[in-house]
Order: structure tokens, then sequence, then C-alpha cells
């Protein structure tokens, strides 16, 4: 068998026992990247370091030496989660030089796990998008069909594991960045529970929804990455991490599968969706069905409101999260200007495309006093009742499922309109605005080789469990 076949919990053996070395598999990925790289996966690429660390992996393990839980796997970062002295963008003209002081926690546990960082993944600017279009350094192409956007916005992250430019991925998802792109790649990903991941170093958008999350081929990789990134962090006050969670691989499905009940909100049958999702989204159900699972349809009121919720409140916390690149602390600064009011605006007007400041401008709108009651106050109060309502349905159900996103991945040089791509992320919004977790898993290839991608999103520190009904629902619709 190829290297590049073996899933990262085959390889991590391989590696601890000297059957394959890590340099070998550090390698054999680097080459699968050289040769795609009109993909264009990533910003930037660390291959160098990655070799002397992969060394350094196989010396300790000749050594005797006990190695953490990732010894050698090669490993693809969004670029929004900092490395010291390395660069990160962003995806954004603002950060194009950023070298950054510090490492970010995510990284850290990564490098205490013994993992190899291949690269920083392209993503959209600032983590504003759904297709990996809005990115300065260019769109990534879908490895599925190199016509079609990837997902976004970790679309370098998905489509990394996708192509074999890595074999597990952090990402991160603020309305369904690391699931939706994840859906459209034909991977698995996985957003855990609001704050079991620390944010430090992990540049904020939208810091109330912003998680940290994985990717990879099969749940069970994806998991044994969250696995070594949940915990707290002193530089995090909002990393609660999750006492909770536990890896329980040796279960039996059939059991499993007989407990357990889903619900589908009735708002989420009447989206229209795309044919292909349709169909694979009804043949989810039929399967988890006939496999003794219980599905229900339950009535909601405010989850339709989902998407408009998420933009208003996101906007807001965009504009002040992003008021601090200024071009005085931080990345970009304009030539141009006379004076300080110049300096700001030309810096900002400068580095950051459409799609930020679009946002930021209504964004810093929705938070002026002008505005701020009639939108961002009715926006907090909905989010709240959407809460509420999903905590409901979570005292008799164990997992909503949705498919992940309503639409396929369309042609890098669609026209489809922003309020179709804001709206086609009904399914996953609602996790962040709840706080929960959620996972997208692959149906298997359709003819056109692309998948669909169906949704579990699962209760707040549920996400043991959300593991175990993704392995289960991944057994049967293999
Ligand atoms: N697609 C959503 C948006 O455009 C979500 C982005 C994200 O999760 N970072 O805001």
């Amino acid at each position: 068998m190829n290297i590049l076949d073996y899933s990262a919990i085959e390889l991590v053996d391989k590696i601890k026992s000297e059957e394959i070395s890590a340099l070998e598999v550090v390698n054999e990925y680097i080459g699968s990247i050289e040769k795609s790289m009109d993909l264009n996966v990533f910003i930037s690429t660390r291959f160098e370091s990655a070799r002397e660390e992969a060394a350094k992996v196989d010396e300790r393990i000749k050594k005797g030496e006990k190695l953490g839980a990732l010894a050698g796997l090669p490993i693809v970062l969004k670029d929004n989660i900092v490395v010291k002295d390395e660069i990160t963008t962003c995806g954004s003209k603002m950060l194009e030089n950023f070298n950054s002081p510090y490492s970010s926690t995510v990284y850290e546990k990564i490098v205490e796990a013994d993992g190899i960082v291949l690269g920083k993944a392209n993503m959209d600017e600032f983590a504003m998008g759904s297709t990996t279009r809005n990115s300065y350094f260019g769109p990534t192409k879908n490895p599925l069909n190199a016509d079609l956007i990837p997902g976004g916005s970790s679309g370098g992250s998905a489509a990394a594991i996708a192509a074999n430019n890595g074999i597990i991925a952090v990402g991160s998802d603020t309305g369904g960045s690391v699931r939706q792109p994840a859906s459209f790649c034909g991977v698995v990903g996985i957003k855990p529970t609001y704050g079991s991941i620390s944010r430090f170093g992990v540049v904020s958008m939208a810091n109330t929804f912003d998680q940290v999350g994985t990717m990879g081929r099969n749940v069970k990789d994806a998991a044994i990455l969250l696995n070594t990134l949940i915990g707290t962090d002193e530089n995090d006050s909002t990393a609660l991490g999750n006492k909770e969670f536990k890896l329980d691989f040796n279960f039996n499905d059939e059991e499993y599968l007989k407990n357990i009940k889903i619900a589908i909100p009735s708002i989420f049958m009447e989206i229209e969706l795309e044919a292909e999702v349709k169909a694979e989204f009804e043949k989810a159900i039929e399967i988890l069905k006939a496999n003794g699972v219980e599905v229900k349809v339950v009535e909601t009121e405010y989850l339709k409101y989902s998407t408009e919720v998420y933009h208003l409140l996101a906007n807001g916390e965009i504009s002040y999260n992003l008021s601090r690149f200024d071009g005085i602390r931080y990345g970009y600064r304009s030539e141009k200007y006379t004076d300080i009011s110049e300096l700001y605006k030309f810096s900002r007007s400068e580095a950051f495309g459409d799609e930020v400041k679009k946002r930021i401008m209504v964004g810093t709108y929705i938070m002026s006093q002008e505005a701020s009651e009639e939108f961002y106050k009715k926006g907090l109060k909905l989010r709240t009742l959407i809460k509420n309502e999903i905590e409901k349905i979570f005292e008799d159900y164990d997992f909503i499922l949705s498919p992940t996103s309503s639409i396929m991945p369309f042609a890098i040089d669609s026209d489809i309109s922003n309020i179709e791509i804001y709206k086609s992320d009904i399914f996953t919004v609602p996790t962040n605005i709840f706080g929960g977790c959620g996972m997208s898993v692959p149906m298997p290839k359709l003819e056109n080789g692309l998948s669909v991608g169906i949704h579990f999103m699962g209760n707040r520190f549920d996400d043991a469990n959300l593991i175990k009904m993704g392995i289960a629902f991944e057994g049967l619709v293999k």
C-alpha cells in the first residue's frame, strides 16, 4: 500500500513501530503537494522545517522515547492561526508580511503531540465567505473538480485533505467554515462545542461564534486531532475545554444506533435544496431509519431567522475585531497619507478586500447608537430565542440532522449572488449561534465525483457522542 493510502491512525502506529519513518511520510506528502500546486491550496509552506522536525521524531523513536498522539503526521493549518516567526496572512493583503511574535495554543498543542505542520492553507479573507474566492492570494480549486470552488472559508484546509496535501487539517468555523468546505471537498469536518479549544493566536472574526475545528478523510482521523486540541488555556479565558470529552472507538455501532433519536426541524424540510443534496439527504434519512435510529420532524419558530441573526451579530463583532488593523500596530501601511486620519483610511481601504469592507461598514452601522436598538439588540434577543429553542430539542433528541449545505459546489467564476451564498449557510450557522458541536460526514461519491455532506448538530459538550454518531454513520454509508 502507498503511504498516502493509510489513515492518520494507521500511520501513527506505523511510524511509532518504525515500519515507516516520519521523514518518509512527510516527503511523500510534500511530493503530493508539489504535484498539485495548481490547486492553490497553500499560502505558505514550510517544507524544510517539516523535514527537520520529522527527522527528529524518527531519532526520538529510535532512542525509545514515548511520542505524542500525532507523531510524524503531516498537518495543515488554516492561515489565521499564528506560528511564531512565521507569516500569518488571514488571506489578506493587510497581513501579507505579518510575522507573528508568538505561537497559537493550537500550534503549540500540535507540536507537543509531535505532529508536523507542512504549511498554512488558503482561506477567504479574515474567514469571511463560503468559497475561498475572497482571498487576496487567489481562489483555491476543488480537488474533486478543479473548475469548482472548494467551499470556505477554510477551503484550503479542506482541499488539502481531498488532494492528499496533508492527512489532517485545522480550520476555524464561525458559521460553517470547517463543515461546509469539508462537505464540498468530500471529507469530514468537525466543529466542537464553543470554548472547547483555545482561540489564543487564532485571529478573531466574530469571537462569540469563532471556534477551531478539524478535518480528515474519516471521522476518527479528524477526532484524534480534535482530542489533542481540546483543553483549557490560561491565555484564553473563554477556553473551557471539555471535561466530558473522551475518545471511544470501541463501541458497538448497531447497539449505539438503536438508542439514538434525531430531530429534523420542520423549517429545514422547507428549504429549497439542490437536486443532488435533496436526493442524498433523503437517502441518509432512510439509511438511519433502517438501522433503528428514530428520526422525527419537530416544529420550530425562531430557527428560520438564523442566517439573518448570524450576519447581524457577526458583522457587529467583525467591525470591532478588525478595528485593530489600523496601519499602525499591525500589517499594511499606505504610503500616500499626509495625516493620521488618512493613514487609517488609506491603509484600510487599500488593504482590505470588498467582502471585508462591506461587513465592517454594515457592522459599524449596526453597532452605532442610532441603529443598535433596532438591529444589534434585536439580534441578541433572537439569538437567545434560537438558543432556547435548540436547547429544548436536545431535551428529547441526541442530534439535529440536515444537509451541510443547501447547494453543491459551484464554478469558481460563477456570478451567484452573495445573498444566495449567505442563504446556503442556513444549516451550519445555528450550531454557532447555539454554541454546540457540529459535524459534516460525506455521503459516497456521486457519478460526477462530488459528494454531499450530511450534518449532525450536537448539544453543548456532547462532542464525544457526536463523534460516535459520525463513526456509526460513516460505517452505514461506506
Ligand atoms: N460562510 C459564513 C460567512 O460567510 C461563515 C464563515 C466562517 O465560518 N468563518 O460568514
